[in-house]
């Protein structure tokens, strides 16, 4: 059994949760190849790491003093270095660290620093080899990731290697020239590994206990989603749920390799398990709520709309070619609607009004702004009776007017709109009927 386990920031910020990770580790043996982000908060208060070396960087480049910068950075790997009694010469790598900046190294240089220094440390610490990723992830010059060369780096990289620790976060060109992800990227890093090794699980350690049911900033102590699948992840998160980086799924996902959601801070929680697919259903007959804000419906009214051929295709083509990706689209006879982001709908009202005016001439066209969409997902909905019936009345109990109603025909979601000003009030009527009263 061969298990790829990554550590966020959170879980490695100071000698405290190093010692916490260690304990992770030594409990599972197949826990062996070990992926670490760079020291992030340890409270309130504190700065991540990474922001520490982007500003580094902007100072060392712009001319300006660095000194308090260094200075708390160094703080943090000597704290981290002195109560564990580990060998690693900090002052060493961060001194050549301000000699490379100066002397050109890149700004995504300056910021892979952070997991490159922690993994360092984090292998002395755990007595395992450290492998830089810089050698196994390669980039393309586009930003994208060569992932045949990168499977087959990684593969024969740690072909023999039994246990080691791998910096996230960041690769290399195909000039040797260190480059990071977007943020958060150390779950991809992770991902890729995984992949790579085809290991039988990736652990992604972090702060929560899971994947909540609902925003725990409007549902109070939500629960926890014991198993989610990809599919309804990707509907969570597109409508706002905050998870994983979202380019982590995809490597995983294509060989069916599981990623378990685990609290560094409760190891004994059981977190959340993502899968492809699974037999065991959800607790709630629902797997979570999520919803946006912002978004404007595009009403077009046209008396006969259903006998003209093509209506709704010239429509969307001015979406289209105002450049904007549309969300939902329902219709009646002689109306549909077309919804957007409001924020990208708006520098562009009078251009794709107009545009629909010339390419269907319809009665008219009305903007309804300020709306919400709200995602109701579940595996377990297909095919039940009830579900839309008991979101319904919940709204209408708690006096929320549903402004559009849209379910796909893979059953997996419900969308409803209702007003911004209504958008915490129907998550948590909705939550109320599937969870708090089972
Ligand atoms: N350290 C990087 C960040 O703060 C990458 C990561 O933690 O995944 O974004």
């Amino acid at each position: 059994m061969k298990k790829v386990v990554k550590f966020g920031g959170s879980s490695v910020a100071n000698a405290g949760q190093f010692k916490k990770v260690a304990d992770i580790i030594k409990s599972d043996k197949a826990r062996r190849y070990i992926v670490v982000s760079a020291p992030g908060k340890s409270n309130p208060k504190d700065e991540k790491i990474t922001d520490l070396l982007y500003r580094l960087y902007d100072e060392i480049t712009a001319g300006k003093s660095y000194k308090k910068t260094m200075t708390a950075i160094r703080k943090k790997y000597v704290s981290i270095a002195d109560d564990l009694g580990l060998k690693f010469n900090v002052d060493y790598e961060l001194d050549k660290i301000e000699r490379d900046i100066n002397e050109g190294a890149g700004r995504d240089y300056a910021a892979s620093r952070g997991e490159y220094l922690c993994a360092h440390m984090m292998s002395e610490y755990l007595g395992y080899d450290f492998v830089d990723s810089a050698d196994m992830i390669i980039f393309n010059d586009d930003g994208s990731v060569d992932y045949d060369r990168t499977y087959e780096e990684i593969a024969r990289t740690l072909e023999n290697v039994k246990k080691a620790v791998i910096p996230g976060f960041y690769g290399s060109l195909h000039d040797g020239s260190i480059k990071t992800f977007t943020r958060g990227g150390s779950d991809v890093t992770g991902s890729l590994i995984a992949k790579a090794i085809t290991a039988d699980m990736y652990e992604n350690w972090t702060d929560v206990s899971g994947f909540m049911v609902a925003d725990p900033r409007i549902v109070k102590n939500p629960k926890v989603i014991e198993t989610v699948t990809y599919a309804e992840l990707r509907e969570l998160s597109y409508m706002g749920a905050s998870v994983l980086h979202e380019d982590a799924f995809f490597p995983v996902r294509k060989d069916g390799i599981p990623i378990h959601i685990k609290n560094t801070n409760d190891p004994d929680a059981p977190g959340t398990l993502i899968v492809e697919s699974t037999c065991k259903n959800s607790k709630y007959m629902i797997t979570g709520i999520a919803g946006k804000k912002g978004f404007c419906s595009v009403n077009v009214d046209q008396p006969m709309m259903n006998s003209i051929v093509g209506f709704c295709m010239n429509v969307l083509k001015v979406f289209a070619d105002n450049g904007l990706s549309i969300e939902h689209m329902p219709s009646g006879i002689d109306t549909m609607s077309v919804f957007v982001h409001q924020s990208e709908f708006e520098d562009k009202e009078q251009q794709i009004i107009s545009g629909i005016h010339r390419a269907v001439k319809p009665e008219t066209v009305m903007v309804d702004t300020g709306i919400s969409l709200i995602a109701v997902v579940g595996r377990g909905m297909k095919s039940v009776q009830g579900i839309a019936g008991r979101i319904f009345s919940a709204l209408a109990h708690v006096g929320v007017n549903i402004k559009m109603i849209d379910q796909g025909s893979s059953e997996l979601n419900i969308i409803i709109g209702v007003k911004d000003s209504d958008f915490e009030t129907a998550i948590r009527a909705i939550y109320e009927i599937f969870v708090d009263a089972e």
